[in-house]
């Protein structure tokens, strides 16, 4: 027997015991004629203590451990003089009474320890490393119960899982693709898929009824904190279903997870937010309820009074912080700093405080009289000690996107963003397409696979901007962690789809052709949504960026340090695959 028992198993009724342990040698230290050995594994830590008196020799190799060697223990449990309240195993030590090094290690580049002493590039490029660190481990634990907890409900409510293939077609509409060229089909490339969508809607034509994957999704985009090029979505289908039949379905799938993985009962049913009251109240169409400070329209009180600024503005609005009023001239200068900053690009700030006496003082008052000024403040209905921060611009949906930032940032100030709560919503009715500056046209806000709303559906012929969609994001904490919509399953009106997308017929039969084809032959209704297993399990964790529950992430630039990926391929490589690669400044 290799081992009788793990590093994280044995407690005080376990005392006398003879057992054997396996593991790494976290840390060891001599202490007059002891010398004491923590060995760890995935389950936790025991001491382990060797006594030169007893064993002098034995002693002497324990003397001889560094860190991260691998060691296999023999040894009686033993009650603890010195007990560690910290541990599970803090009552008892092995009294050891053998020892066989089965690996010797160099020295870790940093110290595997929860606090550890190496920076983030070091802890990557030795991620096998950082992957002892109990931190990190329990995040992959948690990963794993999440995927268990998925697949029990999702079976439970019939769900097939069915897997899609990981080389596919290049399809045009969303981020880049990643691709893959093909040795056997000369000049030709496969893509990485973006989602499976196309393939689990042909399983719905198939009659699978109900498809879920747990799947890998590439996308070539700029990274983010909660990005990655590659990434995992609970990806599902469903037939014969309308909206509701989903949404009530994955809201259950959320309050399942909610409650096993961190025994927290949501409130049902969720809130529904129409995408247009998100926009006007929060800026943003995944808001944080965790807190109020929903936004203030106040033009109609502000505008014709002289201040410029205000008076050419198409947007004047502001939030209301309550008991901030306080704030100093330092801490609003920061705001309007922070406004002020490329990524957000305000132009600037005003304030008003309510004073005790309720008096509003502000950074306008020589264009307001105390009376505008106090209706501006009931407007928000502000009390004595609320500070009212107000954004203006010429672009209405660009101002609520920076009072959306300002508002986040006032959430966090205040203290009102707190990890351990969970504020979910749906945002549904999304517009179907957004317009694209870059491509001078209309893109699809969801995809194009997405239904209209039937009773917007003349709207596509006259208005398409105003068309509104059947699809639908959850949102948790102000991060989007899941989407989806019911499908178009009439190839007519997927033709006419791409046709406003900007697709000529050829274009749309040559790349989507086997989907209109599909949809011919007795497509039924169907519908779905894709959860990102990343975010939820992040959210869970209460990590600040999805990289900490991947076993093995990507960086900023989409580099993997450890593997040193990606890297130039050799000639031969390149010659069979008939690739040239053209040198460029593009670094
Ligand atoms: N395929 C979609 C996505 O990846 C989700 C869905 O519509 O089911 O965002």
């Amino acid at each position: 027997m290799f081992r009788s028992n793990t590093c994280g198993e044995l407690r005080l009724s376990d005392a006398g015991k003879k057992v054997t342990l396996a593991g790494w040698v976290q840390r060891a230290r001599k202490m007059g004629g002891m010398t004491f050995v923590d060995v760890r594994d995935r389950y936790g830590i025991t001491q382990v203590v060797f006594n030169n008196e007893v064993d002098a020799d034995l002693c002497e190799r324990a003397n001889h451990l560094g860190r991260e060697f691998v060691v296999q223990i023999e040894g009686t449990v033993s009650e603890r003089s010195n007990k560690n309240k910290n541990i599970p195993t803090g009552e008892i030590e092995i009294i050891a009474s053998g020892l066989n090094v089965l690996n010797t290690s160099d020295v870790p580049p940093f110290t595997i320890e929860d606090d550890t002493d190496g920076g983030d590039d070091i802890r990557m490029k030795y991620r096998y490393l950082d992957l002892r660190r109990q931190a990190v481990r329990k995040n992959l634990e948690l990963r794993h119960k999440m995927t268990m907890e998925v697949r029990r409900y999702l079976d439970s409510k019939g769900f097939l899982e069915i897997e899609t293939p990981m080389l596919v077609g290049s399809t045009p509409e969303g981020a880049r693709d990643f691709v893959v060229p093909s040795r056997m089909n000369h000049g030709q490339f496969y893509a990485l898929p973006q989602s499976p969508q196309t393939l689990k809607q042909l399983l719905m034509v198939s009659g699978m009824d109900r498809y879920f994957q747990i799947v890998k999704c590439f996308r070539d985009e700029d990274l983010r904190a909660d990005r990655q090029p590659e990434f995992t979505q609970i990806d599902c289908e469903m037939s014969f279903v309308e909206q509701d039949d989903i949404i009530s379905l994955f809201e259950g799938m959320a309050i399942h997870l909610f409650k096993e993985l961190r025994g927290v009962d949501l409130p049902a049913p969720f809130i529904r937010m129409p995408w247009i009251e998100a926009m006007t109240k929060y800026g943003s169409d995944k808001p944080d309820l965790r807190f109020g400070m929903q936004f203030v329209e106040i033009d109609d009180i502000m505008k014709g009074h002289g201040f410029s600024v205000f008076d050419n503005a198409a947007y004047i609005g502001g939030i209301c912080a309550k008991g901030a009023a306080s704030y100093t001239r330092k801490q609003l200068d920061q705001l309007t700093e922070f406004v002020k900053r490329p990524q957000i690009g305000a132009k600037g700030m005003v304030y008003a405080r309510v004073e005790a006496d309720g008096t509003v003082k502000s950074s306008v008052d020589k264009f307001y009289t105390q009376e505008t000024l106090r209706a501006m403040a009931n407007k928000f209905n502000a009390e004595p000690g609320d500070l009212i921060l107000i954004l203006s611009g010429d672009d209405a949906m660009k101002t609520r996107k920076q009072l959306c930032e300002l508002r986040l940032e006032m959430g966090n100030r205040l203290g009102l963003r707190d990890k351990n709560q969970f504020a979910c919503l749906w945002v549904v009715d999304f517009p179907m397409f957004e317009w694209s500056d870059e491509e001078q046209r209309l893109m699809a806000m969801h995809h194009p696979f997405t239904h209209p709303k039937d009773e917007d559906i003349p709207l596509l012929d006259t208005d398409p901007a105003a068309v509104r969609a059947d699809a639908y994001d959850m949102v948790i904490n102000g991060v989007e962690v899941g989407g989806g919509s019911i499908r178009i399953h009439d190839s007519g009106l997927q033709a006419k789809m791409f046709e406003i997308l900007g697709f000529t017929p050829e274009k749309a039969q040559e790349q989507f052709g086997f989907l209109m084809n599909a949809f011919k032959f007795g497509a039924p209704p169907h519908g779905g949504l894709a959860y990102g297993l990343d975010r939820w399990v992040s959210l869970f964790a209460g990590l600040d960026s999805i990289r900490d529950c991947i076993a093995f992430p990507k960086n900023n630039s989409g580099r993997d340090v450890m593997l040193d990926a990606p890297a130039p391929l050799d000639q031969k490589q390149l010659d069979e695959l008939s690739i040239a690669i053209v040198e460029s400044d593009k670094q």
